[in-house]
């Protein structure tokens, strides 16, 4: 069993939990169609749906939101927010949106013309919607080993070169507006990459005139697996690691919902001033002032003080700790996961785990309902569900990966929550046999389909 460092916190203030009975939670998941996604939090005793948003804040955050200045133009908490960011990130250009998709959206509509492809590191749901909405080709360039579970590869987020040589010659560069890479990539179940392919990749690019992108909403979390992971890092500080990270790229979307431990806000941060000139004018329209970009003054003041905590290395070991240690524990005890375990998520292998339910029964959805009637725990598909179908045939798509995503919350539960998930997982796998069936679409929306979809059982 990994070490489980003791939180470098302790509580100041408790939200109490409802604990529900089987029966219960069996009708409540039948009136939300059979998915978790539509339950209601309170119906939900452990939520590991998502790390997004969901963080708790120290006091030195909710004291920083006093300070907010809701000024509508130059609020002085921008400069505080826009300083935060350049020393941390490294990017000259700072940028707020409301959170990171509408960085995403300004990002993809100030680059991508309709027939051009982007490549990229797998995909994320949000990023390639907006991708293909703006009339691009996503292209999968990630090494073969993020699409297996089993395979102990260090760095999963890695690019394989040869695949994006390969996309390069076949579209041309001129028809790549730019490369789409993820530090950590969460549907790979929060892999990192490694900051020698993240620098190999982004010369290749550029060797090519083509800009690269980084998603950086868990790039502290990959900064803290390099340091573990990739030789000669370990004596760096996690904070030198993120500048790395950042520094052979163009710029960044981030989700300051994540890693900045906040509960709402981004930014893009970008290097070119006429791009950033370009960005800034479609915030406008888009997100809000260029000095608020949808947030609150007091919500900059709470992630520029996230960004400083989120690169404290007590913070992130204790962190990564939390997450390896239920990996752990539900490995020893024979349930599939992604090894090795993520930064900031357990992903189950639903496919090796109900291997009597087929595919187009959605076995992930199908063990996200089981873990939830077991203790009231939420995770959420990351498989065939989530990948929805292709724009351009209206088929669904099958990746290689069909799993139940367990996402942990940044300083929110303590080990003996940890523990009652891991009991129920545990207990869900061995009755495995007792599910028969899986889950058919009762209704299916055209967009990010996993949120609102709703199931009944196959029959
Ligand atoms: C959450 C997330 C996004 C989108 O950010 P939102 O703040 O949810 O809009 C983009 N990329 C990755 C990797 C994410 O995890």
């Amino acid at each position: 069993m990994p070490a489980y460092p003791p939180e470098p916190w302790r509580v100041k203030m408790v939200e109490p939990l409802r604990v529900t009975t089987r029966a219960e939670r069996e009708e409540l998941l039948r009136e939300a169609g059979w998915n978790p996604c539509l339950l209601r939090s309170e119906d939900v005793y452990v939520d590991l749906f998502t790390d997004s948003g969901t963080n708790a804040m120290s006091d030195r955050q909710w004291s920083a939101l006093m300070r907010g200045d809701e000024a509508y133009a130059g609020a002085r908490s921008f400069y505080v927010f826009e300083e935060a960011v350049r020393t941390f990130y490294g990017y000259e250009h700072v940028i707020p949106v409301h959170q990171g998709r509408g960085g995403e959206n300004i990002l993809s509509r100030c680059l991508i013309r309709p027939g051009t492809h982007v490549p990229g590191n797998m995909y994320f749901p949000s990023t390639r919607a907006h991708q293909e909405l703006n009339g691009a080709a996503f292209h999968d360039v990630i090494v073969d080993a993020a699409h297996d579970p089993a395979s102990e590869h260090p760095f999963k987020g890695d690019v394989d070169l040869g695949k994006l040589r390969a996309v390069i010659a076949g579209c041309g560069a001129d028809a790549i507006p730019y490369v789409s890479l993820a530090a950590t990539v969460n549907m790979a179940g929060g892999q990192p990459i490694s900051v020698a392919n993240l620098t190999e990749t982004c010369a290749l690019a550029h060797a090519h005139g083509i800009p690269v992108f980084l998603d950086t909403a868990r790039a502290v979390e990959n900064a803290w697996l390099v340091k573990q992971r990739e030789p000669g890092w370990a004596g760096r500080t996690v904070a030198e690691i993120l500048l790395a990270l950042c520094a052979p790229t163009d710029g960044a979307v981030m989700s300051a919902k994540k890693d900045s431990l906040a509960n709402i806000g981004g930014w893009l941060a970008l290097r070119d001033p006429a791009l950033a000139e370009q960005a800034r004018g479609l915030v406008l329209l888009y997100e809000g002032l260029h000095t608020y970009g949808g947030m609150a003054g007091r919500d900059m003041e709470a992630i520029a003080a996230g960004i400083a905590e989120s690169v404290a290395e007590d913070h992130i070991r204790a962190r990564v700790a939390q997450v390896e240690y239920l990996g752990a524990r539900l490995g020893d005890a024979g349930v599939p996961i992604v090894r090795p375990a993520g930064g900031h998520c357990v992903c189950i292998d639903a496919a090796a785990g109900l291997p009597h339910v087929p595919r187009t029964e959605f076995p992930g959805q199908t063990l996200a309902c089981a873990v939830y009637l077991e203790a009231g725990v939420r995770g959420v598909e990351r498989g065939a569900v989530s990948a929805g179908r292709d724009p351009a045939t209206g088929e669904n798509r099958w990746p290689a990966l069909e799993l139940l995503r367990l996402a942990i919350p940044r300083r929110v539960y303590t080990r003996a929550h940890i523990d009652l998930v891991a009991d129920s997982v545990i207990a869900v796998h061995r009755t495995r046999e007792r599910i028969t069936r899986g889950l058919t679409f009762a209704y299916e929306p055209p967009h990010l389909r996993f949120f609102q979809a709703r199931f009944k059982p196959a029959c």
